[in-house]
């Protein structure tokens, strides 16, 4: 059997979040990102938040609500992808399949939640356990230019071939250490379509996984046509990750404009190193 490994680095970052809850808000970031498109991997436009607590526990919130997340697509081969919107519809379901369920974030230090103000009060400091219902609605949409991606977009970059090899393997996806851009070859995407997904994921900030025991798992380092289980565990890990910033998610605010998606796709694709080959005529 033909094995290929995908990529290695996962990092979780803070604060890419891009929210926006009400009309006013909306319109201040709009004139505030200078008449750019709005846009961004996480989009919400309200949760609900019940605060609960029982004698002897610790308090818990239960956060509900939909939550947007968009993948840019920049497809980047010399020869072109046709099967590019079959893999990407896939790839679509497939990770909104993955993010489903509700999980438990336990011992977060977060600000108080006012019930009777339905907000938090960041004066006060105050611990949870954090029930996550969130119901994700995931996109991928193809950019045909960098003009199109915002600073606080996700990124999948579709290349021609990744030179990196840590192992006996291919390289058949790559995502940056602790960074934005996720990357995946043309030609191994359709031979093992879950690879789009792994490496979002890593940009989600999973690492991969390794030992014969998970080999069946989507994080397993090295790609199969059917590994695509993801555990209780990691999907905890994804709405943590997500939802870092809830805070600030649940007064709309939109930040991060600064993360500077297309400087490091940039940085990453011509980084000689991950010895990338694409078109470089498409990177514009
Ligand atoms: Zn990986």
């Amino acid at each position: 059997m033909e094995l290929h490994s995908l990529n290695h680095y996962a990092y979780k970052h803070n604060y890419l979040v891009n929210f926006s809850m009400t009309l006013s808000a909306l319109i201040f970031n709009f004139s505030k990102a200078q008449n750019r498109k709005l846009s961004g991997g996480i989009t919400c436009r309200g949760l609900r938040i019940q605060e609960v607590s029982m004698a002897g526990k610790a308090k818990e919130l239960i956060i509900t609500g939909d939550v947007n997340i968009t993948l840019k697509v920049l497809e980047l081969t010399t020869s072109g992808a046709p099967k590019l919107n079959m893999m990407m519809k896939y790839t679509e379901q497939n990770i909104a399949n993955k993010l489903k369920g509700e999980t438990m974030d336990y011992g977060l230090v977060l600000s108080d939640y006012d019930t009777k103000a339905n907000k938090f009060n960041k004066n006060i400091p105050a611990i949870y356990n954090v029930r996550y219902k969130i119901n994700y609605l995931v996109r991928l949409e193809q950019v045909k230019t960098l003009s199109q991606l915002s600073n606080n977009d996700f990124v999948l970059a579709i290349v021609d071939r990744i030179g990196l090899k840590t192992d006996k393997y291919a390289t058949g996806g790559l995502t940056a250490h602790g960074d934005v851009p996720a990357t995946v070859t043309y030609n191994e995407w359709c031979k093992y379509p879950n690879i789009a997904t792994h490496e979002f994921f890593h940009t989600l900030g999973l690492p991969d996984l390794s030992g014969k025991s998970n080999s069946n798992n989507l994080m397993f380092e090295i790609a199969s046509k059917t590994n695509n289980l993801v555990s209780n565990k990691e999907l905890a890990n994804m709405n943590a990750y997500l939802m870092e910033d809830v805070v600030s998610i649940s007064e709309g605010n939109y930040s991060n404009q600064s993360f500077n998606t297309v400087k490091k796709l940039r940085n990453f694709l011509n980084n000689p190193t991950n010895g990338f080959k694409y078109n470089k005529a498409k990177f514009r």
